[in-house]
């Protein structure tokens, strides 16, 4: 293994992934601390899940550093702390006390932190992060229910959350080249972690070249891009994997579950009804009121002919939501919703349903969960950030597992044509 990874949530984590084996790199990830069974013989990046975002500091650093033992024991050459391309964080954490870790770990003087990803609309100028070209501040994560995010200046973000200095390596030095000698130069004044501009994907990869040395590299998806190619011209790899283009899926059925009620996920839903998918709308006060079960959703599904994908969903709007949420408590709601959708997911393989696409962020994670899926390999990209996976514990099953936010409206119909 070249690469260890530990990812602060685990859409985040499919999305680093899929951007290392864009880029060349074997990559499997895994949720939480792998089993010493997994086979890393074919391996050159492991992506760890955690689910370490918003816990208490003192606990990511526990379970970020528990993680970075078990990648270096099995072999990680470097290490990458991947968090979320808007930084989401509070003053007490927990980019900074991870990092702060993870550099003591590993006996090193200096890295990097940086979120950008021009691509994706994050880019950051003299060190301030902007989100589809508004600073982060006036983004819509400025009210965020968990990291609402009232500063674009990510040095002084960074800085309020660890005592080691943080420092910037400005728009001026990447555009022209001099990368690893800025990093040379704030080393030696001191810095241990120096935010880095970007402004265009070109970026990512001049900035990449200068990482090599740096056994730690934290950062958004972004900044992964530019890694596999540096390691391999400085001989850290030998060769670079094509990433596929199709995964082979265990024969069976398919099914959609989807739990976000990000707009991009309705967009979806409205979608695939538009095209006739059979769909299944799950309410939250029909689950409080016991007269909708997992058994009832499962019968459904089994009920619906072999040649179409039926689609199980929660979505709704704001107004809805907001409505059941006060009926039933923010957490309660959510809870009934994300419990009712992972038991349905863990009996389908049974059933003969064996390639899953789940929309949102916390469904995937309890869907993983209740499958008792801990590793993934990946396959190729759907849309941006969303690939197929395959599992490589527990049942055989291929995963799609997508951030409510992502993926173009007809990512429900089209997902499928990418399996073998
Ligand atoms: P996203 O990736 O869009 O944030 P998540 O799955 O992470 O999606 O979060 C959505 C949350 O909303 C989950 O906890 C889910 O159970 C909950 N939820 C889903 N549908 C409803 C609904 N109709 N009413 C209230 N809460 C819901």
């Amino acid at each position: 293994m070249l690469l260890g990874c530990i990812a602060d949530d685990l859409t985040g984590a499919t999305d680093l992934s899929l951007m290392l084996s864009r880029e060349g790199l074997r990559t499997v990830q895994s949720t939480g601390l792998p089993g010493d069974d997994l086979d890393l013989s074919e391996v050159d990046a492991l992506v760890v899940a955690l689910k370490s975002r918003t816990i208490p500091a003192a606990d990511a650093v526990a379970q970020s550093l528990a993680a970075a033992e078990w990648l270096l024991a099995h072999g990680a050459q470097r290490l990458f702390f991947k968090y979320c391309s808007t930084f989401d964080s509070t003053d007490d954490g927990n980019i900074g006390p991870v990092t702060e870790a993870l550099l003591k770990r590993l006996d090193a003087g200096f890295t990097i932190a940086c979120p950008a990803f021009p691509a994706t609309g994050r880019s950051i100028y003299q060190g301030h992060l902007f989100v589809n070209g508004v600073p982060l501040n006036e983004s819509s994560m400025r009210d965020h229910p968990l990291t609402p995010m009232r500063d674009s200046d990510l040095r002084r973000v960074l800085q309020r959350q660890t005592e080691l200095p943080v420092g910037l390596v400005a728009y001026a030095d990447v555009d022209a080249g001099a990368i690893t000698k800025a990093f040379q130069r704030e080393q030696a004044a001191g810095i241990r972690i120096a935010i880095v501009d970007a402004l265009q994907d070109a970026h990512l990869r001049e900035i990449g070249k200068a990482l090599v040395e740096l056994k730690l590299v934290t950062g958004g998806s972004g900044i992964a891009i530019g890694l596999p190619a540096a390691y391999r011209d400085a001989g850290l790899i030998d060769t670079l994997t094509p990433p596929a283009t199709s995964i082979a899926a265990p024969e069976g059925r398919g099914a959609i579950l989807a739990g976000s009620c990000s707009a991009a996920t309705r967009g979806q839903v409205a979608k695939a009804q538009e095209a006739g998918l059979p769909t299944l709308r799950i309410d939250p006060l029909e689950i409080a009121a016991g007269r909708l079960t997992p058994a009832a959703v499962i019968d459904w599904l089994v009920s619906q002919a072999a040649d179409v994908t039926p689609l199980v969903y929660s979505s709704d709007d704001p107004d809805s939501v907001r409505a059941v949420q006060e009926k039933l408590g923010r957490d309660k709601a959510g809870t009934l919703v994300e419990d009712l959708l992972a038991t349905v997911a863990a009996a389908l393989p049974e059933k003969g349903f064996t390639r899953l696409l789940v929309a949102g962020g916390e469904t995937s994670g309890a869907v993983v969960n209740a499958l008792g899926v801990k590793a993934l390999s990946i396959g190729p990209e759907i849309d941006p950030g969303v690939p197929w996976t395959r599992s490589r514990s527990g049942p055989d099953v291929a995963l799609a597992l997508k951030s409510g936010n992502f993926g173009a409206p007809d990512f429900f119909l089209k997902a499928w044509s990418s399996l073998a």
